[in-house]
């Protein structure tokens, strides 16, 4: 590709700054994985990343891939749980981590505009600062990017209330498949343009342009939150709870863990479950200090009726946190008891979940695969983990056998694959389980429209036999 140059990114090291190009081999290594460890087999080093600081260093970098003829992956954190930054087969990673300018704060017009390197957690703390919220909080809210967020349209414990990231995009800025910067939304000028490109881009997993800048939504911050953790001695219990509050009540939090979970956090941590639980709820509510009261009150109504063994409610902050001490524990729990572990982010709709518990429970059952399943079970959303002995590669297959039956069913209950984790390289085989030819040939289409000489993130979200016509 390079060839007659000693060093082929001289002229963009010129540009931009040498600092900003990294194409040593030690630096490359790191930009190879994201958190899922899913990628397929194979050298997925890429060629050169790129340390973007402004918008022009993203568009500059763009332009002299497109001259160079190398495809382009962009990158916030690497927290990603699909493999959606991952650059398979080498060529140019766009990290934005080091963009982290804070344009303004507007409390009048309740938003944030910002850049992408900014941590979910960083974007909060700028506007608590004001006693707004930002509510989307993905578990990784600490590390993951604002930019990989929007990508994948991130969601988290409150959306059963606030919804995901998607809610929250007025607009944003992004460097096209030609380096150029294109505004959308408000950020376009015309809050009333009825062509506006934002919900395309969000969630769009950077197969369309990477996303440089945005202007968030953010809410009052609420004055009191109630936290209560109830134990159950069936998981269907715990459901049916569930699904009486929801009609009825606006919690913040409702989040599931079943026996599974319990086990591995019991391994971890001394809280005294009561004997025979199988299935455990926290849930919040929030708000006004009366309301949150109000709806706390009726929530360990609606829980006792259900017949939970023990209901506790925490007595201030420093309990509350205590219960979510256990939730935090789920995820390094289950990594301990077997060496592999496929976590799946299904949803399905609030009436199912007790149909799909029962049937994740008979495939278990019947293949000897251990699925723990716990999550935001107030959205729908439950993480599904095929748990597996790495190096027994018989397991390894009867336990993906397992998941692709549980997406089936997911599917059948009129679920969808991934709530929140998106597909990336980790689940696109599996996308014809939900999509059919002409679904998948519109999304090919928009594909193609964004960046018709596939720039942007190849062998990402198409089938495997689809990729190679989004492939220039
Ligand atoms: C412990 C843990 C807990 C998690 N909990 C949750 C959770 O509760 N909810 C949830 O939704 N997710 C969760 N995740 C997954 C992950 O943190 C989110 O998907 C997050 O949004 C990814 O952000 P990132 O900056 O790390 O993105 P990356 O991993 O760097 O990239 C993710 C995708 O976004 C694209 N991308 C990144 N930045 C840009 C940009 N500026 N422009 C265009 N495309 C871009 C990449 O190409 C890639 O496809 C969790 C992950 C971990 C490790």
């Amino acid at each position: 590709m390079f060839f007659g140059s000693r060093d082929p990114y001289r002229k963009l090291k010129k540009r931009i700054g040498h600092h900003k190009v990294l194409d040593q081999q030690d630096d490359l290594v790191t930009y190879a994985v994201d958190a899922s460890y899913t990628a397929p087999p194979g050298n997925h080093d890429p060629n050169v990343v790129i340390m973007a600081e402004t918008p022009e260093d993203v568009q500059e970098a763009v332009r002299f891939a497109r001259t160079s003829g190398m495809k382009i992956v962009p990158r916030g954190a690497g927290t990603g749980m699909s493999a959606g930054s991952v650059p398979i087969g080498g060529g140019m990673v766009i990290c934005t981590e080091k963009m982290k300018l804070i344009r303004e704060v507007n409390t009048t017009g309740r938003w944030i505009q910002c850049e992408m390197g900014l941590t979910t957690a960083e974007v909060k703390d700028a506007v608590a600062r004001h006693r707004f919220l930002y509510p989307p909080d993905p578990s990784s809210f600490k590390i993951s990017s604002i930019g990989g967020n929007i990508a994948e349209n991130a969601g988290g414990l409150r959306c059963v209330k606030y919804g995901t990231t998607k809610e929250y995009v007025l607009g944003l800025r992004y460097v096209n498949a030609f380096g150029e910067l294109i505004s959308t939304g408000v950020l376009a000028g015309d809050e009333a343009n009825p062509l506006d490109l934002t919900p395309l881009l969000v969630g769009s997993e950077g197969l369309f342009g990477i996303i440089v800048e945005a202007r968030l939504a953010v809410v009052p911050e609420p004055k009191a939150t109630r936290t209560v953790i109830a134990h159950y001695p069936d998981p269907q219990q715990a459901i049916a709870a569930i699904q009486s509050i929801l009609p009825e009540l606006l919690p913040s939090v409702v989040e599931f863990m079943d026996d599974a979970v319990i086990d591995a956090i019991r391994q971890h941590d001394p809280y005294p479950f009561p004997e025979g639980t199988m299935a455990s709820l926290i849930v919040e509510t929030d708000g006004p200090t009366d309301n949150a009261d109000a709806e706390m009150n009726r929530v360990l109504e609606i829980l006792d009726q259900y017949g939970a063994l023990e209901l506790h409610t925490a007595a201030n902050a420093a309990e509350r946190e205590r219960l979510w001490q256990l939730r935090r524990l789920v995820s390094p729990g289950l990594s301990r008891i077997a060496s592999g572990k496929m976590n799946e982010d299904v949803v399905v709709p609030l009436g199912s979940q007790g149909e799909l518990l029962r049937r994740v429970r008979e495939i278990s059952e019947r293949t000897g695969i251990v699925i723990p399943v716990y999550g935001h079970a107030g959205d729908g959303n439950l993480h599904l983990n095929s748990m597996y002995d790495k190096d027994d590669m018989k397991q390894e297959r009867i336990a993906h056998d397992a998941i692709v039956e549980c997406f089936k069913a997911v599917v059948e209950l009129g679920g969808t694959i991934s709530g929140e984790h998106g597909i990336g390289a980790a689940k696109n085989r599996y996308m014809r389980i939900q999509y059919d030819a002409p679904e998948l040939e519109l999304f090919l289409r928009l594909k193609q429209a964004f960046d018709p000489d596939g720039l942007f993130n190849p062998y990402k979200l198409f089938p495997p036999d689809l990729t190679v016509l989004h492939e220039a």
